[in-house]
């Protein structure tokens, strides 16, 4: 498809499933020129021809958000092969439940190597080349975790609450570069499928399934976010199911 002059160059982190999955859909149908990420190369690659066939954009490349050499070498590249970056989405993330003294420490260094390290590297990657230009646009992926605090879920919510604040200073610091965190509730993904307390997953799937709300919404309100003027920043989307507090 012809990218259009509001088409932009979006790169976004965990593309390979849900929310970062929707999300590619949405902004390649919205006919931006998507970039994805992740680990699971074989899915990046599928999706990938599913959205050239559909008319959109769309490239990807190997991702590990826990490693600054990979994120820069994702950042490095589109910028190399496009000239510019006008998007970044921080969406990669892990959510290994279980209680504190459980005492799942290697499960709590994965969770803030991914969900507060993998921003901040993608920020160190991206933030130079949006300053020198004068413009871009980081969206965080939060949570409702960023918010409030559940048993099960104290180092989860720390990397949230983490990335909400982070957020806030990096808009404050940067009034050139446009700051979003999208914060979902309970969402339909692979989130709960690794890692943490079998028990505690399947007790949280109980309760949340069948309330979940699709990733498409999710990329809905990232899609909104990204479509507003230079000079119009969202700072804060929180989506949830309806009946979830
Ligand atoms: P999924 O598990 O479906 O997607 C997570 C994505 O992150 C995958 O694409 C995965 O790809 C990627 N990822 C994980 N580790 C790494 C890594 N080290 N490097 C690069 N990519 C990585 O879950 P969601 O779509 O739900 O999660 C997306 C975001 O939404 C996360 O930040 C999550 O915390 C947040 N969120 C989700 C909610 C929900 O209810 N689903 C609610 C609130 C927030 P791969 O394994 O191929 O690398």
């Amino acid at each position: 498809q012809t990218q259009t002059p509001t088409s932009k160059i979006v790169l976004i982190t965990g593309a390979s499933s849900g929310i970062g999955e929707a999300t590619a859909r949405r902004l390649a149908a919205d006919g931006h020129l998507v970039v994805l990420g992740a680990r699971r190369v074989d899915r990046l690659a599928a999706l990938v021809a599913e959205l050239r066939v559909a008319g959109g954009t769309a490239e990807h490349q190997e991702l590990d958000v826990t490693r600054l050499d990979s994120v820069r070498a994702f950042v490095d590249g589109a910028h190399e092969r496009h000239g510019r970056i006008d998007v970044l989405i921080n969406n990669a993330g892990v959510m290994p439940l279980s209680t504190l003294d459980a005492g799942r420490v290697d499960e709590w260094d994965h969770m803030i190597d991914v969900n507060l390290r993998g921003a901040l590297h993608g920020i160190a990657a991206a933030l130079p080349l949006m300053r020198a230009r004068g413009a871009g646009h980081i969206v965080n992926v939060g949570s409702t975790a960023a918010y409030r605090v559940d048993p099960t879920a104290a180092v989860y919510c720390a990397t949230k609450f983490a990335v909400r604040a982070l957020s806030e200073g990096l808009r404050q610091e940067n009034p050139d570069i446009r700051v979003t965190v999208v914060s979902p509730g309970y969402t339909r993904s692979e989130l709960l499928d690794r890692g943490g307390d079998p028990e505690v997953r399947a007790a949280v799937r109980a309760a949340s399934d069948s309330l979940a709300i699709p990733a498409a919404a999710v990329a809905d309100a990232i899609g909104y976010a990204v479509a507003q003027p230079d000079n119009v920043d969202v700072n804060e989307l929180v989506v949830r199911p309806t009946a979830l507090s």
